[in-house]
């Protein structure tokens, strides 16, 4: 995979906005090679800045079959086993659902139907979705959900409306964002919500970890990055006089509505107890040993650790979402790391680690446990980069814990030495550690250093 910023080096090509319409030249800001299409895997992809409206547009634009695009059993599962963000699309949807209500929900690119399972069970709406690809047919399947499996077209009919229309992740894959917006507000009653999800163009640049900046850029099948600015002025322009922008998540999240929006606020843990409720519920009526069994039962237990409900945790828990001694020198491609364990399994290992260290005081077994994570994380990593978003966020944060678990559990000089893997004199290692990691690193370094000059 190549990826290479121009920062001024490579002449400005003059062609129209396509958010808006600016005609002047656009400085050349990056080439990267196609990760996304298989016939086209390393093809040359060029990304261009409007200095009027801050997007980000591809030009040539990437061509892209999406009745094929994510067919293979593995990104199947990795979205299912991992990547889809259940907790994420379920609390966007419900800030515009109050409680006690009835309505409908229409999601456009549904994917799976994650959110409209969630919705549905948690609210009691009529939930509705469309996906052209083979993961419509099988959310269809398996969620018992009312997918189209195709794109939408423009409604014509005034009775079938909905109060609610999601749309996460797909404006930025389409050629004329406007005609979409159409097409999206078509569908919304004329009170409802429209919600949107799409990469924030503001976090591409070179500090950028190198797999979050291939999710954000997605080279291949994006077509346009939108700033919040330019995104907020293309709904405006389409009838949507509130909007609202919340950035506090890698993707822009978008709310709009021709009246006046009203947002219904939840704590984190009021909503986890509803997440956490849906996802037991959706765990008991699915086939154990299957793709979406671990998928549910993954986000069940990460979910009880981020809250601190260890009771949970430990029984949620199996073995198969764990390994303490992975073997990972013999991999060579990503389907055999799929072969020989769950999608979530740095992860999940990490996550049980740290229940072994919190709740259990088994800090041996946490150090083995939060290695083995950091080595499945640096597995993906290498066998597949565009994929390994979670695992690049997590593998120095499991470096940094094993050496905690170690000082608890007495072992001062071997915790020493894997602080030791922070050092970096070039500032070249990959992926970066995390700035908020910088000081809790610092903190333990200094502790080691005292007991050791004490002893
Ligand atoms: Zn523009």
């Amino acid at each position: 995979m190549t990826l290479r910023f121009h920062q001024g080096q490579s002449p400005p090509v003059t062609f129209a906005c396509p958010v808006c319409a600016d005609p002047g030249p656009k400085p050349h800001l990056l080439t990267v090679g196609n990760t996304q299409s298989a016939e086209d895997a390393g093809q040359p992809l060029h990304l261009y800045r409007c200095d009027n409206c801050l997007s980000f547009t591809y030009r040539p634009f990437p061509q892209i079959d999406y009745t094929r695009h994510t067919s293979t059993d593995l990104r199947f599962r990795d979205y299912v086993e991992l990547n889809a963000a259940i907790d994420l699309i379920a609390r966007n949807i419900l800030r515009a659902i109050p409680d006690g209500s009835s309505g409908r929900l229409l999601d456009i690119g549904c994917g799976f139907g994650f959110g409209m399972a969630a919705i549905r069970d948690i609210s009691g709406w009529q939930v509705r979705g469309f996906e052209p690809s083979r993961y419509g047919e099988l959310g269809r399947q398996q969620l018992k959900l009312d997918i189209v499996n195709d794109f939408a077209n423009r409604n014509a009919d005034a009775a079938d409306r909905f109060d609610i229309v999601h749309c996460s992740e797909v404006i930025e894959h389409v050629q004329d964002p406007h005609e979409f917006i159409d097409i999206l507000a078509s569908y919304l009653a004329h009170d409802g919500v429209l919600i949107l999800t799409t990469p924030d163009a503001d976090r591409i640049h070179p500090r950028t970890d190198p797999s979050s900046l291939l999710a954000l850029l997605s080279p291949g099948a994006h077509t346009i990055l939108f700033s919040d600015a330019a995104l907020a002025d293309a709904l405006k322009a389409a009838g949507f006089v509130h909007v609202e922008v919340d950035r506090s998540a890698p993707s822009l999240l978008v709310y709009a509505s021709r009246q006046p929006l009203r947002l219904h606020h939840r704590s984190p843990a009021e909503f986890a107890e509803l997440l956490e409720r849906h996802l037991g519920r959706a765990l008991d009526r699915t086939a154990p040993g299957t793709p979406l069994a671990t998928g549910l039962r993954y986000r069940l237990f990460r979910s009880a650790m981020d809250r601190g409900n260890y009771a949970l945790a430990e029984t949620v828990f199996t073995p198969d979402l764990a390994d303490a001694a992975p073997v990972i020198e013999d991999l060579e491609t990503s389907e055999q790391f799929g072969a020989r364990w769950p999608l979530c399994i740095a992860a999940s290992t990490y996550y049980l680690a740290m229940l072994m260290m919190i709740h259990r005081a088994d800090y041996p077994g946490a150090g083995r446990h939060f290695r083995a994570a950091a080595r499945l994380c640096r597995a993906k990593i290498r066998l597949s980069p565009s994929t390994a978003v979670v695992e690049s966020d997590l593998v120095w944060r499991a470096v940094y814990h094993e050496a905690l678990a170690l000082h608890y559990a007495g072992e001062t000089v071997q915790s020493l030495v894997r602080l030791a893997s922070f050092l970096d004199l070039r500032g070249v290692g990959q992926p970066r550690v995390p700035e908020n990691l910088h000081a809790d690193v610092e903190r333990l370094r200094d502790e080691l250093v005292g007991k050791i000059e004490r002893m």
